[in-house]
């Protein structure tokens, strides 16, 4: 990549000024002229190509200058003082962000890694323009990880897989997830890789005919309508196709979804026109249908789900969507890195959407040991949720087995704190009873009554641990 072409690629979507970018390219070059990467190649080479993702994501022109500067302060000598009089306090705290995220060291690789999880995660707190710098980092180090030495390429996937995807799925960066999780998939499992690749490919070109009738069918219904839309092929990605068959226990052959396709327009309401015309036209599959349009997840993604048999008998995924609902899908929180945490006049409908986030940045300041961390966190991480109502009819979203103290803490800590039993669809059931997605519960609280030590023991969620140890700390009591 040469200066020209990223300039003209950022050009592309942003009017901002560009001086600022060629500065910090030519800056980031002469700083690192004399250091080399593992293949051989200048290590500026690996700067720009970080900038390169970065314009690929559509990301403002700091993040991008930040991407160009993002190994300074670590791999230079050029002092932090240096370089924050140089750059301004912005892209300063840009890179010392990824700086700090990067140099930390710790005896065991558990503890450093629950340690970089918490980091990484306090980090947004600051600015989520941090991680997605930190995700493309990472992603061009696991597309040149082959000149790594066998054992480092271990190592640095099966970080990549077990950190970097999932938050990149959290985050909802679902494009960047997946080629983080193949990459990864590529070197911890190389012959299951390959065997799996071919026969999607195979299986993709025997399927080539039936995704382009379904298309042809639905231009056909959809001819004389106002409804704009495009329909674009899906293919999986091979890791989670690959999970699918572990969790499953079938081989490729009997796994069923690998074949999707999205359809795209221009509204909400068409979106269900949409839906209406695929169900007329093609028979659904009972129970397929999802609408996270109306119920989003948490990670802001939004569509309408429905699997329909194709004259053939084959089943078809589709998935519906606006051009704004497909770009956050692809992009997620780096979809909206204008916005920052708690910035005033920030979107709100985004701020609501983001509370997680925030809640979370706010329980992890009270953990206080890597490894209590690492085990909220992938609880939290699960990445199917259950959706529970308030009696208002407000949905709460929560991981799988959660319990109805759980869910007293997702609605505010003090009705946590006081919770002495619980409704569900107007039953009172144990407060260690796992609530399933659709229940309405309802909390019943008594003043002056405090969370209990055995509460530890039931809780899913970090919200709710790290609440109840804070209670216990904060009133002396043993937690054990
Ligand atoms: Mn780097």
């Amino acid at each position: 990549m040469e200066l020209d072409e990223l300039l003209k690629k950022f050009r592309e979507y942003s009017t901002q000024d560009t001086t600022l970018l060629e500065y910090a390219w030519n800056y980031a070059s002469e700083s690192h002229h004399d250091q080399k990467r593992a293949s051989g190649e200048k290590y500026f080479i690996h700067c720009a190509a970080v900038a390169e993702i970065l314009v690929d994501y559509k990301m403002d022109l700091e993040t991008v200058a930040a991407g160009l500067l993002h190994d300074v302060l670590e791999d230079t000598k050029i002092p932090h003082e240096t370089f924050r009089k140089e750059f301004g306090e912005e892209i300063y705290a840009l890179v010392s962000g990824v700086t700090k995220i990067e140099t930390l060291k710790f005896s065991s690789r558990d503890e450093a890694q629950a340690e970089n999880w918490r980091k990484m995660i306090l980090a947004t707190a600051k600015d989520i323009r941090v991680i997605v710098i930190k995700l493309a980092d990472r992603l061009h180090n696991m597309r040149t990880l082959n000149y790594m030495p066998k054992e480092k390429q271990l190592e640095i996937s099966h970080e990549t897989i077990s950190l970097y995807a999932p938050l990149a799925q959290r985050l909802g960066i679902f494009q960047l997830k997946s080629e983080l999780e193949d990459l990864s998939f590529k070197y911890l499992f190389p012959d299951e890789y390959q065997s799996l690749l071919a026969k999607v490919q195979l299986r993709y070109a025997m399927r080539e005919k039936l995704l382009e009738d379904f298309r042809t069918e639905m231009e056909n219904h959809l001819a004389g309508s106002n409804v704009p839309h495009r329909v674009l092929s899906r293919a999986k990605n091979l890791y989670s196709i690959y999970r699918k068959m572990l969790r499953q226990e079938k081989p490729f052959e009997e796994i069923q979804d690998a074949l999707g396709v999205r359809i795209i327009t221009d509204s909400v309401i068409n979106c269900y026109a949409l839906l209406g015309t695929v169900h007329s036209v093609f028979k659904p599959v009972a129970g397929s249908f999802t609408d996270y349009i109306a119920v989003p997840k948490m990670n802001l993604y939004q569509s309408l789900h429905t699997s329909v048999m194709a004259g053939t008998g084959e089943i078809i995924e589709i998935q519906i969507r606006t051009e704004e609902m497909h770009r956050t899908s692809e992009y997620g929180i780096a979809a909206h890195w204008r916005y920052k945490l708690g910035e005033k006049g920030a979107d709100r409908h985004l701020d609501e959407k983001l509370n997680w986030l925030r809640q979370w940045i706010e329980w992890l300041q009270d953990i206080s040991s890597p490894r209590e961390f690492i085990e909220s966190f992938k609880t939290d991480l699960e990445l199917d949720q259950i959706f529970i109502f308030t009696p208002k009819g407000e949905v709460k979203p929560l991981p799988v087995d959660a319990t109805p103290i759980d869910y007293a803490y997702a609605i505010h800590s003090d009705i946590g704190d006081t919770c002495i039993g619980a409704k569900v669809n107007n039953r009172m059931v144990r407060l260690d009873q796992p609530l399933k997605s659709g229940d309405i519960c309802e909390i019943i609280t008594r003043k002056n009554s405090a969370p209990k030590k055995d509460w530890l023991g039931i809780v899913k969620t970090a919200g709710a641990r790290s609440r109840i140890r804070k209670y216990l700390r904060e009133h002396g009591l043993p937690e054990q």
